[in-house]
């Protein structure tokens, strides 16, 4: 049996899995990527981590096909190099991390841009499946995008399209992460979400504290637990994240004239609580024609998506 290796790296968490060649996760493995300081230090960590789940697993190295790996950041996939990835520690800009990969582990390694692999994953295997023209975003520590269009993943000039993350959708709004003001993530990322509960809890939202202190601590989750049981002030947050998001998918959905919008990544899992706000928001700025025809819908392979599309990279980009 033919077997690959899937890998998604995150601000905070390195999820790898081996998929069989007709896309099973066969066997799954999480990593903190904290431990991993440098991009040398990352290319080491990983490969000792596939070796030992390939040896855990008795799976034969003749029937290895190589390593997809998603990172977040600005990646030329087809060259194999990182040029620029602000959520790990590091210097990152011009990192030859494919080949660097590929020589530790003595396989064929393909690198991409992680909400790329993401999109592919839904796209060949999730809420995507059967569409030609698909926009996927990835709510979590950033907001990361893909973009299918006639059937191809866009990847542009350099390997960067997609970044919907950072379409500006309110000009001097706050500050994001990528040094711009008003970007989408600036609005709907963990961080976000989080300085807002924050300032609820502040105010005296008493079903958010009481959610907050149950779970030891404030995430996306237990904001969206504060929405279940009636707090307004937590439905508010998503209702306002939904209307923010609207503005960005419908501006997507002018341009790009999808079929399906697929919402994925850890902020997702609050679905029904901003849902409704993403919708009524797309119908009010979007034309009519395309807002019609689009079907926004959350992602369905939740953690897998990332290792899976990595995975099906791989296998698309073919031996060499
Ligand atoms: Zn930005």
């Amino acid at each position: 049996m033919r077997w690959l290796v899937g890998v998604d790296v995150g601000g905070t968490q390195i999820k790898m899995g081996v998929v069989s060649a007709r896309g099973t996760v066969l066997a799954h493995r999480v990593l903190p990527t904290r431990l991993y300081a440098t991009p040398a230090a990352l290319v080491e960590g990983l490969g000792s981590a596939i070796e030992e789940l390939r040896e855990l697993h008795g799976l034969p190295r003749a029937s290895w096909q190589g390593v997809g790996v998603g990172l977040p950041g600005l990646v030329d996939q087809s060259r194999g190099v990182v040029h620029q990835l602000v959520n790990l520690p590091g210097r990152w800009r011009g990192i030859p991390f494919g080949s660097w990969l590929a020589r530790r582990l003595r396989c064929r390694c393909v690198i991409d841009n992680d909400a790329n692999m993401v999109a592919v994953g839904e796209w060949r295997a999730g809420a995507g499946r059967g569409t030609a023209h698909g926009v996927y975003l990835t709510l979590g520590t950033g907001v990361g995008g893909g973009i299918v269009s006639h059937g191809r993943l866009v990847r542009g000039a350099t390997g960067s399209a997609g970044e919907a993350g950072h379409m500006v959708i309110a000009p001097g709004g706050p500050r994001c992460a990528c040094g711009a003001r008003g970007c989408l993530e600036a609005y709907v990322s963990t961080a976000a979400i989080l300085r807002q509960a924050r300032a609820a809890m502040r105010r005296g939202s008493a079903i958010l504290r009481a959610c907050a202190t149950e779970a030891g601590g404030l995430t996306p989750a237990v904001v969206s637990d504060a929405a279940a049981r009636g707090d307004a002030a937590a439905r508010r947050i998503w209702r306002d994240l939904g209307e923010r998001l609207g503005v960005a998918v419908a501006n997507l959905v002018n341009l790009l004239n999808p079929e399906r919008v697929v919402i994925g990544g850890g902020v997702s899992n609050a679905w029904p609580w901003f849902a409704p706000s993403l919708r009524a928001e797309v119908r009010r700025q979007a034309f009519e024609l395309p807002a019609r025809t689009v079907r926004i819908v959350k992602g369905q392979l939740g953690e897998r998506a990332g290792i899976l599309g990595a995975a099906y990279v791989l296998m698309d980009t073919g031996d060499p």
